[in-house]
């Protein structure tokens, strides 16, 4: 019996998580014990390091007081110290020569990719393909934390609508439920199911909340958002988040109905550590406690920091109010030590779980580092994801896939050529140059033959991360070149689009188009050979509708990292058929921002006969995006029939939808059935459509498969004003289709 016993607990993982978690805890207790005042805030306080940190130092006086910091307990954490060399020596100081000797924590924007970059995440959104992407988290993982890193600052799993946003290029689209999944994919790829393995980083979730919102899709922008879509559209991916265990979550820089999101007690302690009992840490974004006094919600540092700290911000990155601060507050009494004890609690907690108190050093192998970091190993996975996450937008004159021999191609763009700017923004290790261009993976098919020409600069001068880019207005002097090359050839490839930095942190912009003289290169061109293939590089939707009526065939290839050119070849040339699906609404204007396919309806939808004025409309523009959510082309062509409900919710709360999906078209292709609801009435109004499930499949030409999705009270019910979720009785309409424009539709009553 006894025996059977112990079997049934080692089989049991949940009971050994609960010991570990225990031993963990009380750990955490014996330490929290020997702590002083000062050793504690030190824990909450989280410096930036110095690049090289062996190499001179760019700002002694600063660099030198953050190291006698370390040296006496007063900092958790360092970001921006990477590479093992670095890391070891940082955390030498801190074990060595501290008091109590805790390890620090190293965390870095791992956004997409160390050294080996994958697509940006809105890229590798448009898969849909969540295993995809959880690789890519375990690749960057396993890469980073071969560099001493053992915490990174992803995913953002911001919901946005607005393109004009830069930091769209950042996150998983407009979709909560789309972007719920991807979080959860990204979490659990980059924290792995043992925290404490060398391979695996802890994940931030980030910014809570709304920053997406920014008003006018303004970086650092006024929020302004109703408790409505604050909880159905701004709160699911963080809760998934939560659900998925993430570790730390980070604040937003922006105010959400008045009050800056990192000295916000609603959104920290009543939903994220009350309702939603998140037990990893709070980061603040960089100096966003700072930030609140020009927000002018505080008048100075000192309240900046009490009121960091009481609304639920556990760790200070880089606005000092902490460090400067805390321990005279807590000793005049304003701060109760209860809340530091709390912070503390939660980061020693990451810590241990990380197994820095184990081995302080052990992201620190010097022979890992060589083996792991760069390794070619990776190419071919990078290369898998950044297929999958193009998106075929228009093919007509059957352009594509082009001829895999004897033609002469036309490669124009000074894009085509270019080896930094499809690695996109936020890849802060890699280096630069070391994309595949469109032109070196064009060049593998060598059955071609290729011309190229610029045509026109996207920008003048030098890239820099942290300085504005000088766009390209007026030279057109390559233009006549790129004509010539255009005349002769059989098809031409055009690469057009915005330059990597041009999205990102920081990089808003009003016009939403091809920026520079891409435009009007685009339309000379045109003119002498229209069998344009249009490729497109971009960290965010654009509004291109002279290239939608005009260009038989366009190719959505965002910035798709290192392998990104021989993705790019791949699709072009059918080694890959297209199976992206948009993540995020393509607008015929930037007029039409925020345009999203899950918006409310208004009391005047329909057109009442043509001429007439009063609906919702525009007198100038069509209400309708260029390419909806979800919508991706194939080089095959599918169709879903048979759409049947069995509703079984009375019994079971369940209501099953089936859909047989076909194949209809000659090639083998990768489908994504996308299932949406509508709740047509409700006591807070639903959107048109919301997606709930999608399923991809792989078809050869003319095989069908049924497909079955169940959806549950998660599913049809939602968050009323209140923050209550509900499901009530009622119509509801369901959805199936290839994108968010699906029309084969069934109804059901709950
Ligand atoms: C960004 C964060 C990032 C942090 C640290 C901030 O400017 O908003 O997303 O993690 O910097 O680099």
């Amino acid at each position: 019996f006894v025996g059977l016993l112990l079997i049934g607990c080692q089989q049991d993982p949940s009971l050994n998580k609960n010991i570990e978690e225990s031993k963990i805890d009380q750990n955490v207790e014996e330490l929290l014990a020997k702590m002083t005042l000062e050793e504690k805030v030190g824990q909450m306080n989280q410096y930036s390091g110095f690049m090289d940190f062996t190499g001179p130092q760019p700002d002694q006086g600063r660099a030198a007081k953050k190291l006698e910091h370390i040296k006496q307990g007063l900092v958790g954490s360092m970001l921006n110290v990477h590479g093992v060399e670095n890391v070891r020596a940082v955390q030498k100081i801190a074990v060595e020569e501290s008091r109590l000797g805790i390890p620090l924590i190293f965390g870095f924007d791992v956004i997409h990719g160390y050294k080996s970059v994958s697509p940006i995440p809105l890229a590798e959104a448009a898969s849909w393909d969540l295993k995809a992407i959880k690789r890519s988290a375990e690749i960057a993982a396993e890469e980073a934390s071969a560099a001493g890193i053992n915490w990174t600052f992803a995913p953002m799993v911001d919901i946005s609508r607005d393109a004009r946003w830069g930091r769209v290029m950042e996150g998983a689209g407009e979709d909560p439920y789309l972007g719920s999944e991807i979080a959860k994919a990204r979490i659990n790829g980059f924290q792995g199911d043992d925290l404490s393995a060398t391979h695996t980083v802890a994940a931030t979730a980030k910014h809570f909340a709304a920053y997406g919102f920014a008003e006018a899709g303004r970086e650092y922008n006024t929020v302004d958002i109703g408790t409505s879509t604050l909880y159905n559209v701004v709160f699911p991916p963080f809760r998934a988040a939560v659900e998925a265990d993430v570790k730390t979550i980070m604040t937003a820089f922006n105010v959400l109905n008045g009050i800056p999101a990192t000295g916000n007690k609603f959104l920290l302690r009543d939903i994220l550590k009350g309702k939603w009992n998140f037990d990893g840490f709070v980061v603040t974004d960089w100096d966003s406690a700072g930030e609140m006094i020009a927000h002018g919600f505080v008048k100075d540092g000192r309240a900046a920091a009490k009121q960091a700290v009481i609304a639920g911000s556990d760790m200070d990155m880089e606005s000092y109010h902490y460090i400067e601060e805390l321990v005279s507050l807590v000793e005049a009494g304003e701060v109760d030590v209860k809340l530091i004890d709390d912070s503390v609690r939660r980061i020693l907690k990451v810590k241990y779980e990380l197994g820095l108190f184990e081995d302080p050093y052990k992201y620190c192998s010097e022979a890992r580092e060589q083996e792991t970091v760069n390794h070619p190993k990776f190419r071919e996975e990078l290369r898998d994801i950044a297929k999958k996450s193009i998106v075929l937008l228009k093919n007509e004159k059957d352009l594509l896939p082009l001829k895999s021999a004897g033609q002469n191609i036309a490669v124009i763009g000074a894009l085509a050529n270019d080896k930094t700017s499809p690695l996109g923004s936020w890849r802060l290790a890699a280096d630069t140059g070391t994309a595949v261009s469109v032109l070196e993976g064009l060049a593998k098919f060598d059955q071609n033959t290729y011309t190229y020409s610029k045509g026109a600069e996207v920008i003048i001068g030098k890239a820099s991360f942290t300085k504005e880019l000088q766009i390209n207005t007026s030279d057109t002097s390559g233009f006549a070149d790129a004509i010539s090359a255009a005349k002769s050839a059989d098809v031409v490839v055009m690469v057009l689009g915005e330059h990597g930095l041009q999205s990102g942190e920081a990089r808003s912009r009003t016009r939403i188009d091809l920026p520079g003289v891409q435009q009007e290169l685009l339309e000379e061109v045109y003119k002498v050979n229209p069998n344009i293939v249009l490729v497109l590089q971009n960290g965010r939707p654009l509004a291109l509708p002279w290239a939608d009526e005009h260009i038989p065939a366009i190719v959505e290839a965002w910035q798709l990292g290192t392998e990104s050119g021989n993705a790019i070849a791949d699709v072009l040339y059918g080694a890959y058929n297209p199976s992206g699906k948009l993540p995020m609404t393509f607008p015929r204007h930037v007029g039409q921002v925020p345009i999203y396919y899950n918006h409310k309806s208004t009391g005047r939808p329909y057109l009442p006969s043509p001429g007439e004025v009063f609906w919702s409309h525009y007198s100038d523009e069509k209400n309708t995006p260029l390419y909806p959510f979800g919508y991706g082309l194939s080089y095959t062509s599918f169709s879903f029939k048979d759409l049947q409900v069995k509703n079984t919710y009375a019994d079971n709360k369940t209501v099953s939808v089936s859909v047989t999906l076909s194949n209809t078209g000659k090639r083998k292709g990768k489908a994504t059935a996308q299932l949406y609801i509508h709740d047509e009435y409700a006591s807070v109004t639903r959107p048109v459509k919301e997606l709930k499930r999608f399923e991809q499949v792989e078809l050869q030409p003319g095989e069908s498969q049924n497909i079955t999705f169940q959806l549950t009270d998660e599913d049809l019910g939602f968050y009323t004003n209140k923050g209550e979720f509900i499901v009530e009785e009622g119509s509801f309409r369901v959805f199936v289709g290839e994108d968010s424009q699906a029309e084969l539709t069934e109804t059901f009553e709950l």
